[in-house]
């Protein structure tokens, strides 16, 4: 299959150098991604804020080998901050521990979030979660976030993850806001499902789980099926629709978030941006084939009109 070949090219910074200078490439991961510097991103918000959508944006980027990178992305953080700060609209943050040094120094990591936290006032910061190694490691920082008493952040659980029903308990029971996803990354059969249809299960039964008992949970996919089912639960339980939110990625299937909207659900898009695209445009060919015919369609059109070109 295609995703782990994908996925193993997302982590090879050489390929990663190479499609930053490539312009189709460049110009076909912009579908997903809402420009490389912070205005046109902020500019892409303004238009979700006024379809009625909301936003959580996300300066792209992770691992972080040094830590000036790491003070470098905490300090475009508090910028992007004051950005959100003008929208005036109900917008989030996400962003990834590894993107502020966890990789190199965990207590530098939780200094950075925790300046984060703090210029972020009642916006909401939502931690991404990342490869299975850093799991138990970043709902650790969150924990001692939420023993310090922050309560403007919240965390990522994967249902791919076979220990994930103990860990929406875990948050169930601090009363934290939980985004549930699918998972992006390339795990081993030990710590995650292999199979799609264990891992659409899981989310439904995770879902349900953090629907019904949960703070305020993100239900994060583009799967029909699993929407549908976690509205037959809310419809069941009397949850409102002020009581939980859709989560989509930008640029992935408009029609269903204005759907949603217009059914009265709350829908929120993810917003990346930056000119660390790479990895995340790999995750995103990764989870769909048809995705990777577009960009070979969009190489072998420009290929035709560089011959044609000659030609003339
Ligand atoms: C708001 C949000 C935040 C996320 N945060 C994280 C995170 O912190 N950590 C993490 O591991 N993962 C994260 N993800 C990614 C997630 O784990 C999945 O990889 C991703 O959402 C695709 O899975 P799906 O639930 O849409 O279901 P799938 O079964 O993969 O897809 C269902 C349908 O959605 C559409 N679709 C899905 N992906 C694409 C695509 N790339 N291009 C075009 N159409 C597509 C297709 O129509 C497909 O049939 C996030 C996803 C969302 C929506």
């Amino acid at each position: 299959m295609l995703r782990p070949i994908f996925l193993a090219l997302s982590r090879q910074p050489g390929l990663a150098r190479f499609a930053l200078r490539h312009p189709i490439l460049r110009r076909t991961a912009l579908r997903f991604v809402a420009g490389e510097r912070l205005d046109e991103a902020v500019e892409a918000v303004r238009g979700l804020n006024a379809a009625g959508l909301a936003a959580t944006l996300d300066h792209l980027g992770e691992n972080t080998t040094t830590r000036g990178e790491a003070e470098g992305s905490a300090a475009e953080y508090l910028a992007i901050l004051d950005e959100l700060h003008r929208t005036a609209a109900d917008n989030n943050l996400s962003l990834k521990l590894t993107q502020l040094g966890l990789d190199l120094d965990a207590a530098l990591c939780e200094a950075h979030l925790r300046r984060i936290l703090d210029g972020a006032g009642a916006t909401f910061v939502r931690i991404d979660m990342e490869g299975s190694p850093y799991t138990e490691r970043t709902l650790g920082v969150f924990e001692r976030m939420w023993a310090a008493g922050y309560r403007n952040v919240g965390v990522v659980i994967q249902s791919y993850l076979r220990r994930s029903v103990s860990d929406v308990e875990r948050l169930i029971a601090l009363g934290a806001r939980v985004r549930l996803v699918k998972g992006a990354y390339a795990e081993p059969p030990s710590v995650a499902f292999p199979h799609k249809r264990d891992v659409d299960a899981a989310f439904a039964r995770l879902a349900e789980q953090l629907l019904r008992r949960g703070a305020y949970p993100a239900i994060a996919t583009h799967d029909e099926r699993l929407i549908a089912a976690a509205r037959r639960v809310a419809s069941a339980h009397g949850i409102g629709p002020d009581r939980f939110e859709f989560q989509m990625l930008y640029g992935i299937r408009r029609d269903l978030q204005m759907r949603l909207r217009r059914e009265g659900h709350r829908v929120r898009i993810y917003v990346p941006f930056g000119r660390e695209w790479y990895p995340y445009f790999m995750r995103r060919l990764a989870e769909r084939p048809a995705n990777v015919m577009f960009v070979l369609g969009s190489l072998v059109r420009e290929r035709g009109e560089r011959g044609a070109g000659r030609g003339a």
